[in-house]
């Protein structure tokens, strides 16, 4: 069988070792060497182009439903529970705690929660919701089952590595919220991150009240695409009466210097994952709304134009 092998740019490394494998199996191998960024941007097209039978995609879970012969390869990190001793002092006011992870850790939650049992706390681990298929398991887009049991806990717990994840469920919550990254050896209170965040969105919906002409992101990748999405927004924006013009954007991985050359749009809205508009806004000059962001400036353009006119 012709496969086609995808990793995210973390396990490329080891890339080699799984080919050979493969082939030692009586497969004929090729490895996709394009920028990978989760399961949902599966290496469709390019499996069809060389003719491949299957992909295997390694390091995350099933995000979507595609008709192609996928196989997941999950990658599990045993990381050090250790540091956990650390999180009872910062938790020790809440008695109630919510904890969530990747899936990389997944395996490791039910220890997580055991730890905090057994210093006192009630633990709740919320139901996945959209993409995440395990209890407690967020994604970047995807932080339900956080969300979900915001009014249940007194604080929040993040076990794992690095700020991605930890962001999107931070910014869909409201209660303290507990970083423990046992890879940086580091625990603490990210809660800062919402103000910074939301300030950031409040800039980037003040810098678009004067823009005129906006461009829409679409991308091909097959779990991001939204061109429905794209087309209804530029009805919304060529027809809120306000003499703006709109045109749909499309790319599989956006290049913000290809994008930067666009001169002529004013602010740009993203319709494709949604921590683009979220982690990228500084690699572009001009704004980088979300869908949401974008119908806050709507709202105010209209309202600046009865004001004007009254
Ligand atoms: S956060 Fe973005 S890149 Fe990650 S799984 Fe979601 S859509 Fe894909």
């Amino acid at each position: 069988m012709r496969i086609l092998l995808q990793f995210p740019e973390g396990l490329k490394q080891q890339a080699l070792r799984h080919a050979k494998k493969l082939e030692g199996e009586g497969n004929e191998v090729v490895v996709s060497a394009t920028p990978t960024f989760g399961a949902c941007d599966l290496a469709i097209d390019e499996a069809k182009n060389i003719g491949a039978q299957k992909i295997v995609h390694f390091g995350h879970a099933e995000f979507h439903h595609v008709d192609f012969n996928v196989e997941y390869v999950p990658y599990q990190i045993d990381a050090d529970l250790g540091i956990l001793e650390r999180s009872l002092e910062p938790l020790k006011a809440f008695k109630t705690v919510g904890i969530m992870t990747t899936i990389q850790h997944i395996h490791q939650l039910e220890s997580v929660a055991d730890f905090f049992r057994r210093g006192g706390k009630e633990v709740v681990v919320g139901r996945p919701y959209g993409f995440a298929k395990k209890a407690g398991q967020i994604l970047g887009c995807d932080a339900g089952s956080a969300a979900s049991i915001d009014r249940k806990v007194d604080a929040l717990v993040y076990f794992g590595g690095g700020m991605f994840h930890p962001l999107g469920a931070l910014l869909m919550t409201t209660k303290p919220f507990l970083l423990i990254e046992p890879f940086q050896g580091s625990v603490e209170f990210i809660d800062k991150y919402r103000e910074v965040y939301a300030k950031r969105s409040r800039g980037k919906i003040l810098a678009s009240v004067e823009a005129k002409n906006i461009g829409i992101l679409v991308t091909t990748k097959n779990g991001q695409n939204n061109m429905v999405m794209a087309k209804i927004l530029k009805a919304k924006i060529e027809g809120a009466g306000l003499g703006l013009n709109a045109a749909i954007l499309v790319s599989n991985t956006f290049d913000f210097n290809s994008i930067s050359n666009m001169l002529e749009f004013d602010a740009f809205v993203n319709t494709a994952c949604p921590r683009i508009s979220i982690d990228d806004t500084d690699r572009l000059s001009k704004p980088l709304l979300s869908a949401n962001e974008l119908n806050e400036v709507l709202k105010i353009k209209a309202e600046l134009k009865s004001y004007n006119k009254a």
